[in-house]
């Protein structure tokens, strides 16, 4: 697992293990605050040691940014800390959190010891803020990817932790698209120095603006893309011709597996437009 120090006492884990996803640690002097765990025991017993050697008080709180199972399956490991997320968190997990893990047991025996631990502590509109340690880390909703996404904003270091609404290529699958468009817009507006992905690395100041701009056009060229496909009635294995660099990002990024991403929102947003077309 990577570490990287992206601010005085803020820290990004980006996992070897599943998809690059990222876990954040911020430090005070009355102790850490984690924003999303990491899918196997190991990499979050990993960042567990890391903020036990640096603060006494170990970790106050966990915030889930939303219910996906590669960013809480770590959060029993913290049975001492408050666990904060949007309302809708805590509804997702209660509904499918169980049935999900019983599945992914099966196929991955590493998760033997996982048991979810759900939310208690959740907002439903506005802000939730905690204060902690001369840090203030403002919560707020940030639908598209998942509707009960949610960012993050240490406002002193003007860090965002966006989650899954920033990634190297978006991911709409569970999510909706113009929900999307519009949430990155808001997130690219922000005034912020660093933007901590879901997934992959970490954006600079000077990526951010790019990068969010190049995103939201990518949206656009798959629903053009994708609704031209169905209304000239091209079948959906069509879509294996619409490359991820014609439609504006790269498919180098976390290890090639955007491509499959990007597959998969076309298979998506094709089954959501022939739904309209009927
Ligand atoms: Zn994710």
């Amino acid at each position: 697992m990577r570490r990287e120090r992206i601010a005085e006492d803020i820290f990004v884990f980006i996992s070897d293990l599943y998809a690059q996803v990222t876990a954040g640690v911020v430090l005070t002097a009355e102790g850490a605050i984690v924003i999303d765990t990491l899918p196997f025991p190991q990499e979050t017993v990993e960042l567990k040691e890391f903020v036990e050697r640096y603060s006494h008080q170990g970790v106050r709180y966990v915030i889930n940014t939303h219910h996906h199972a590669d960013h809480v399956y770590g959060n029993y490991l913290f049975p001492e800390a408050e666990l904060l997320a949007h309302e809708r968190c805590r509804k997702a997990l209660l509904r499918h959190g169980q049935r999900g893990l019983d599945e992914a047991r099966v196929q991955m025996p590493a998760l033997s010891e996982v048991w979810l631990r759900i939310p208690d502590v959740v907002f439903d509109r506005g802000e939730l803020v905690v204060h902690l340690g001369g840090k203030s880390l403002h919560m707020m909703l940030t639908p598209g990817h998942t509707d009960d996404s949610i960012s993050v904003l240490v406002k002193e270091d003007k860090v965002l932790f966006a989650a899954d609404t920033v990634m190297p290529v978006p991911y709409v699958v569970f999510g909706d698209v113009e929900m999307t468009i519009d949430t990155l817009k808001y997130v690219g507006s922000m005034a912020v120095d660093s933007i901590v992905q879901g997934h992959g690395e970490v954006l600079l100041r000077g990526e951010i603006t790019e990068t969010i701009k190049s995103s939201v056009k990518y949206l656009k060229a798959i629903q053009k893309h994708v609704r031209a496909a169905v209304e000239s009635g091209a079948p959906k294995e069509s879509l294996h011709s619409i490359g991820i660099e014609e439609c504006g990002k790269s498919r180098i990024p976390l290890n090639g597996l955007v491509q499959q991403l990007h597959l998969a929102n076309l298979m998506h947003l094709y089954d959501d437009f022939s739904k309209q077309n009927v």
